[in-house]
């Protein structure tokens, strides 16, 4: 069968079609925060990134389906070379993790010899194995404060998520690179006045890929597991979500009882949203897209990634 053909099957028969190839194939669902809601609800394990790779090591079966962009799969496979990692759409890229390459990173190495190299999660696999450790949005704080203070780091690729790490460090010692997401560098102060005006009362978090006159303007920075995390332990208190508006339909989903707003309804990241019942269904019957690293980026990436999962 052709995708077209998928996509012309009703909701009822793709999720039909899920639950039976799962089952024979004893595949493993995984989704991001911000994929499609309807992405989420089928999912074994949803989170953010740092969430996500952790369970990709513990998971104990042949095949992971996973439903986010292909850095995200990258670390799934790098973290299990022996099982099939399966990524239903294969343009779904992060256009922050092609920002940086590995020559762009090995010539900033040369420059400053004696820094540490800090990656956030979303880069490629080949710019993972040229940094020292890797960090998410949950961890970066953690990770920058596992190097002596008076070590200069290298952080790469988002200059929002480096400035909060620089700013909660309190180190001035930190080169970042002026990478940015597309979605959440979107965000504005104006966002966040009309917020407060709209929601009053409301507690503001935002995600540390925000540009820095956001975050200071919010209440609360949090990774989106960190979001998923404070709504559970506030139920009755309002909330405006700056981050992909697929985090706020998950929180929508999963505590219908607490008034949750998106900070910005077209908050969309197009390249998660790429991924469908019909393309998971398709992913499943028919194998594809098996995700691959080279073994010798592989290997290199792995200890960078290790590295972090030891500190956090
Ligand atoms: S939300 Fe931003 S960082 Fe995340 S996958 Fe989309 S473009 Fe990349």
């Amino acid at each position: 069968m052709e995708l077209w053909d998928y996509a012309k099957l009703g909701e009822n028969e793709l999720l039909e079609r899920i639950s039976v190839a799962r089952k024979r194939q004893n595949a493993v669902i995984l989704a991001h925060n911000y994929q499609r809601i309807e992405i989420q609800r089928i999912a074994d394990f949803k989170g953010d990134s740092l969430a996500l790779a952790k369970q990709a090591v513990e998971i104990d079966a042949p095949v992971i389906i996973f439903c986010g962009v292909m850095f995200m799969a990258e670390v799934a496979k790098i973290l299990n070379p022996q099982k099939t990692v399966l990524i239903p759409d294969i343009q779904a890229g992060c256009p922050l993790a092609a920002c940086a390459t590995a020559e762009d990173i090995i010539a900033l190495k040369q420059k400053y010899s004696d820094y540490a190299v800090v990656t956030y999660v979303n880069s490629s696999a080949e710019v993972k194995a040229v940094s020292d450790i890797i960090c998410t949005s949950a961890n970066s704080v953690d990770i920058v404060e596992s190097f002596p203070q008076d070590r200069g780091i290298i952080f790469t690729p988002d200059k929002n998520l480096c400035h909060y790490a620089k700013v909660r460090t309190g180190r001035d010692n930190i080169i970042c690179w002026d990478g940015e997401c597309y979605v959440h560098d979107r965000f504005t102060l104006d966002d966040v006045r009309a917020s407060k005006m709209k929601h009053p009362g409301a507690t503001i978090i935002v995600h540390p890929e925000c540009p820095p006159d956001v975050q200071d303007a919010a209440d609360l920075i949090f990774s989106t597991n960190g979001m998923f995390r404070y709504v559970e332990e506030h139920l009755s208190e309002p909330v405006v979500i700056g981050t992909e508006i697929g985090m706020v339909e998950r929180l929508h989903d999963e505590f219908p009882q607490t008034p949750v707003y998106p900070m910005k309804v077209r908050a969309i990241c197009s390249n998660m949203k790429l991924i469908t019942l019909a393309k998971v269904a398709r992913a499943l019957e028919q194998n594809m897209y098996e995700v691959n690293v080279p073994e010798n980026v592989a290997n290199k990436a792995k200890v960078a990634i290790e590295r972090m999962l030891a500190v956090s």
